[in-house]
């Protein structure tokens, strides 16, 4: 089948990564403030809780100021990522970036600088960067996104966003690949500001990144590959996609197999018309799903009971189907 638009991935399959080739799950945050910037904890004290609650890695990322990893002493088995938010106006009419910067160590001056060139000076150091919380932002993908080389991916899922009643951004994530033309990767994350015990913005979404080993190569390495999900709560155990041929005059079309933590609806979002799952109210820990021929890509959303909500990466079709 001839697809006359095609999207480009270099994106993995979390999924397809074996426990039997020395794979594991890491759980992180990588967009925490401390009392570095405008947070309400100390470094220290900010680490020390999130490894408390089990997350294995964690990036200290306060606005405009790189909190030093060698300031504070994480556990040996911790993966502490170096990193910083950053905030270039926008010279396209939109508020201010709001970068979540990981892996640098070189400060700067974003507020002077221009998007593209904070982000360069990133890059250039070996880090990335990726966008935060563009629901919050108002980001507007064609006038403050598309004029940009060099971002990483978009966090799909904010907590301390959603107090302020914008926390997620997945429109802004599919708007952005159907204009870009290739598969994006997606992190979600805190952004904690408060204490612990005002139970705000802390603990409650977190990416889940599948390595080898537990190193800031390997964390940052996942992220932008994309092997990784971003979770408020359900897990996802598998994804599988196949090719199935039609008999007859049908197209063929793409079968989706989703197993997850018990959930009430999940969503086979694509290029365009996708599908939904549910059995009527009653919980379920696998589905199968069937999408049409002309789809070019396929990411899944997993929605529990309680209102938490998992987001895989996007999958590409396209490879899949030439095979
Ligand atoms: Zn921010
Ligand atoms: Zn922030």
């Amino acid at each position: 089948m001839a697809i006359s638009d095609p999207i480009v991935s270099e994106l993995a399959n979390p999924f397809a990564l074996s426990d039997g080739e020395g794979y594991m799950w890491l759980k992180g945050n990588v967009h925490t403030h401390t009392t570095n910037s405008d947070g309400r904890v100390e470094p220290q004290d900010r680490l020390d809780q999130y490894v408390a609650k089990g997350y294995d890695f964690l990036c200290l990322t306060d606005h405009y100021t790189i909190t030093r990893v060698d300031s504070v002493r994480p556990p040996d088995d911790f993966v502490l990522v170096q990193g910083a938010e950053l905030h270039p106006e926008s010279p396209f009419g939109g508020r201010e970036y709001h970068l979540v910067c990981l892996g640098i160590d070189e400060d700067m001056d974003s507020e002077a600088m221009s998007p593209q060139d904070v982000m360069d000076r990133v890059n250039g150091q070996g880090g990335s960067a990726w966008l935060g919380h563009p629901h919050f932002c108002a980001v507007n993908v064609l006038r403050d996104v598309m004029p940009l080389t060099g971002l990483a991916g978009i966090e799909v899922f904010n907590t301390a966003t959603r107090c302020a009643g914008r926390g997620e951004a997945a429109v802004h994530w599919d708007d952005w690949m159907d204009q870009a033309k290739r598969l994006i990767p997606a992190i979600g994350n805190d952004d904690a500001h408060g204490r612990e015990a005002e139970n705000h913005d802390t603990y409650q979404a977190w990416t889940m990144v599948r390595v080898k080993e537990r190193t800031v190569e390997a964390v940052m390495g996942a992220l932008r590959a994309g092997a990784s999900y971003v979770t408020t709560g359900p897990t996802i155990d598998d994804l599988a996609l196949e090719w199935i041929e039609d008999s007859g005059e049908a197209t063929g079309h793409f079968r989706a197999m989703v197993k997850c933590s018990a959930a009430l609806r999940v969503l086979a979002i694509t290029n365009y018309i996708g599908a939904n799952y549910d059995e009527q109210g009653e919980t379920f820990e696998q589905c199968t799903m069937a999408l049409r021929a002309t789809n070019q890509w396929v990411r899944f959303e997993i929605l529990s009971a309680d209102g938490t909500k998992a987001w895989s990466n996007p999958l590409d079709l396209n490879a899949l189907r030439r095979t």
